[in-house]
């Protein structure tokens, strides 16, 4: 294919956002009778599904303490559960298993789960939470556990597979995707903020919209896109907080044990809900009975064939470094500084083992590849989704967004003219108008 020179749409980033988003206008565009798929262009600077789509653990879940995520999530569900075999969508449903500190935030989330009709039961107690809990896996055993939230649907996906499946459906209505095509900077209009061009190492190409969905190289294109690299914040007494860095990077830490799948089966032989816990009971090593923490800490499972056994992961740690010196390429498992080691094996195995016991002993099991990778985070860790230099649409989605495979159609909604309710509490205005969203007690930065 001689390079293009021109596309209407650009949509730069084959990852779950970008490709949901050229699947969706492509449609969009074709039921206007205006145009259609072949006015939109994907390009990537690797491959389809190279940047964290690509790796993640695939968890597809309501459970968020702001009411607008729920909302937002409810929206997703709705599009994984339109095609489960086309997007390798395991709908197994999905556990938040909480302590004490966590229970009245998990307990709004359930009420507020029955009033947008999502799902879900809700067990509180120890003794009921362990009594529910044995009746799904006999081998339960966590302690300090008082509250269950089992959200009936969700699940998660297969990442690879998701995306693969998403670009099938883009490139179905016509959409081009071009993979090893980098951008590099933007072309402005003369009189105007828009961008007119977008300059990639192969030439520059003119358009009328673009879409930046590149995960975690987000900052990269912001600045190309000369847009602010600090925020001001207005707290919940009025002040401003200045100053406040725009990106900064957390490092995700996952794994696998490679036991058979099926070991995690349910009493009944069922595949079981993904599970998340978190408590702040000590947490001892499976191995020597030493103490790992005494700290809240979390965890999450599931059985899972693509990766070949048990797969999950623990709480990310920030990465200190400054934005600016952090090393996002090269990516993922290939990078030599954001991949999990051995303290993460011992206290993720130890911790399963914490939960139930058939994961006691399997230690040597887990597998030493390359796993985990960058995020990069917005200053309170919730999305942005916003328009920026009057054409540019950034999904900037803070790390939540395998499971926000939904939010690429709201963007091409707003990109054929139609504001979407949906997103309007992740404008970047949020930040100066002081429009927060409210944080739960989770040891995790993005429930
Ligand atoms: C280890 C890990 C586990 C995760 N687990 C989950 C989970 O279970 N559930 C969940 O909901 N979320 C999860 N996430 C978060 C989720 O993966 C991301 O939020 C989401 O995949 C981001 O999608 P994206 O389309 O914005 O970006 P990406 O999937 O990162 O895609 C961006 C693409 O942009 C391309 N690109 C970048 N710069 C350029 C450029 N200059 N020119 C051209 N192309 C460019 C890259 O090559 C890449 O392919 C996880 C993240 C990680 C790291």
């Amino acid at each position: 294919m001689a390079f293009p020179t021109h596309a209407r749409h650009v949509v730069i980033g084959a990852g779950v956002h970008g490709l949901s988003t050229a699947w969706r206008l492509a449609e969009r565009l074709k039921r206007s009778g205006r145009a259609n798929g072949t006015d939109i262009l994907v390009l990537d600077k690797t491959a389809i599904a190279a940047g964290a789509s690509g790796i993640a653990c695939g968890v597809v879940r309501n459970n968020y303490f702001q009411p607008a995520m729920r909302e937002l999530m409810a929206h997703s569900v709705d599009v994984w559960e339109t095609d489960p075999k086309g997007f390798s969508y395991h709908p197994v449903g999905y556990m938040q298993i909480s302590h004490e500190a966590m229970r009245e935030d998990v307990a709004s989330i359930y009420e507020q789960q029955r009033e947008i009709g999502y799902d879900s039961d809700f067990i509180e107690g120890e003794k009921d939470c362990t009594a529910y809990m044995k009746g799904l896996l006999s081998d339960w055993r966590a302690e300090g556990i008082t509250s269950v939230l089992h959200e009936k649907r969700g699940g998660y996906a297969n990442n690879t597979a998701a995306v693969y499946g998403l670009a099938d459906k883009a490139e179905a209505h016509g959409v081009r995707i071009m993979t090893g095509v980098e951008v590099t900077g933007f072309e402005r209009g003369s009189n105007s903020d828009a961008v007119t061009g977008v300059v990639t190492d192969r030439g520059t190409i003119r358009c009328e919209q673009v879409v930046v969905a590149v995960g975690p190289w987000v900052k990269t294109i912001w600045d190309m896109l000369g847009l602010p690299r600090e925020v001001s914040i207005k707290g919940a007494d009025g002040r401003m907080h200045d100053g406040i860095p725009t990106w900064r990077y957390w490092c995700l830490e996952e794994g696998v044990i490679g036991v058979d799948p099926d070991l995690q089966r349910l009493n009944d032989g069922g595949m079981p809900p993904v599970i998340h816990v978190d408590t702040d009971a000590p947490l001892h090593s499976d191995v020597d009975g030493s103490l790992i923490t005494e700290e809240a800490w979390g965890i999450y499972y599931k059985p899972d064939f693509h990766f070949g056994g048990v797969q999950g992961g623990a709480m990310p740690y920030e990465v200190k470094t400054p934005a600016d010196q952090v090393a996002i390429d090269p990516y993922g498992p290939e990078s030599p500084e954001f991949i999990v080691g051995d303290d993460f094996a011992h206290m993720w195995c130890s911790a399963l083992a914490f939960c139930q016991e058939r994961f006691s002993g399997q230690i040597g099991k887990f597998r030493k590849e390359p796993s985990g990778g960058l995020g990069c985070f917005t200053p309170d860790s919730f999305p942005v989704f916003d328009t920026f230099c009057e054409n540019v649409h950034v999904i900037a989605d803070s790390n939540h967004g395998f499971k926000m495979i939904g939010v690429g159609h709201l963007v091409a909604d707003e990109m054929m003219g139609e504001k979407q309710a949906l997103l309007e509490p992740f404008r970047f205005s949020r930040y100066a108008e002081g429009k927060l969203h409210p944080l739960s007690n989770s040891p995790f930065p993005w429930s």
